[in-house]
């Protein structure tokens, strides 16, 4: 084995290490089941509402749906749901989805406007349409005739005004910020050994009109594989995007890898492939499988993210990778 990948193994098995009461990060002759895995410490009280739902004998795909629209509902939340940030014309456009594991199903909606739960809109278009994706007016319309709860938006207007100014200024799009983002992606593991997931936020504050992150691209922000596990995404979409991500750490899983190795051997690629520095990708992910595992990795100093089961529920942070611990074979260069 080369000593990069040796490395590269012992350097995850510290981070392994880090292990919550009741959780099970090793592998796992009992798996713990159900478990609930969801992005920064927000995440936790959707995943309380994802285990409630459980409890009362819901399905994995009612978790999902409920524990996310815990968050979209969350008014202190300022990058999902109907209060999070605006594009660069004032509107706030989200995008969801959501992923069933048994039937490889998917459904999400992109660039929706004035729909309280975009998550609720992608599970109808998963279960009622044979499309997978709906963008923009008709996601808007589709949703109200499935009669989801709508606030009145005319964006139009705001979008009119922002194309003269933006035409009148040459206006430049707004940089992205560090602290202008994230987004809730919640994974959950059923009693049953099934799998399911979902993704919803306002995406990047001050992007373009009709601008899609990766939250609603199945492979990018989420992906589900019954038979491996699941991984969702937060942070910087386009970065996400270039690299089907979640793919990729599902991939990871399917190879042999524990979802917390999985997770950092998926931005140990990116890191390789991509131009950027390792900390400017700004991407994070999360991950379980069907054993009952879990982990995450973030660049930079990583991230915080949420885990639940019947025993404990808790925010743990999440190791990070920085441009040192690149080296060729995706291993640590030390
Ligand atoms: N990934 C999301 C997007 O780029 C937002 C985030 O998670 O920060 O739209």
């Amino acid at each position: 084995m080369p000593s990069t990948r040796r490395q590269f193994l012992a350097t995850s098995s510290i981070a392994l290490g880090a292990t919550a009461p009741g959780l099970c990060t090793s592998d796992a002759p009992n798996p713990t089941r159900p478990l609930i895995v969801s992005t920064w410490p927000f995440g936790k009280a959707s995943n309380d509402e994802a285990l409630r739902v459980l409890t009362k004998g819901g399905s994995i795909l009612d978790a999902v749906e409920h524990g996310i629209k815990v968050t979209e509902l969350d008014t202190k939340n300022r990058s999902v749901g109907i209060s999070g940030s605006p594009n660069a014309a004032g509107v706030v456009q989200q995008d969801a989805c959501i992923m069933h594991g048994p039937g490889h199903q998917a459904g999400s909606v992109a660039a929706i406007e004035g729909i309280i739960h975009p998550i609720s809109a992608a599970r109808r278009v998963m279960e009622k349409t044979p499309h997978v994706m709906l963008v923009g007016d008709g996601a808007r319309m589709f949703a109200i005739e499935e009669g989801l709860k709508s606030i009145d938006v005319d964006s139009s207007k705001l979008h009119e005004a922002w194309r003269k100014e933006r035409a009148s200024k040459k206006q430049a799009v707004q940089k992205r910020s560090k602290g202008d983002h994230d987004t809730i992606a919640l994974l959950v593991l059923g009693s049953d050994g099934n799998i399911a997931g979902g993704c919803s936020t306002s995406g990047w504050g001050g992007k373009l009109p009709g601008r899609v992150g990766d939250s609603p691209i199945i492979g990018s922000g989420l992906y589900i594989d019954n038979e491996v596990g699941a991984a969702g995404a937060t942070g910087l979409g386009e970065n996400v995007m270039r690299h089907c991500a979640s793919f990729m750490v599902v991939d990871f899983m399917r190879q042999g890898l524990h979802p917390q190795e999985a997770c950092l051997r998926a931005i140990h690629r990116i890191s390789r492939i991509d131009p950027l520095a390792t900390e400017d990708l700004a991407i994070n992910f999360v991950a379980l499988d069907k054993k009952g595992r879990y982990g995450a990795a973030g660049t930079g100093t990583g991230f915080k993210y949420s885990v639940t089961t019947k025993s404990s529920s808790v925010v743990l942070q999440s190791p990070g990778v920085t441009s040192k611990d690149i080296g060729p074979e995706g291993g640590n260069r030390k």
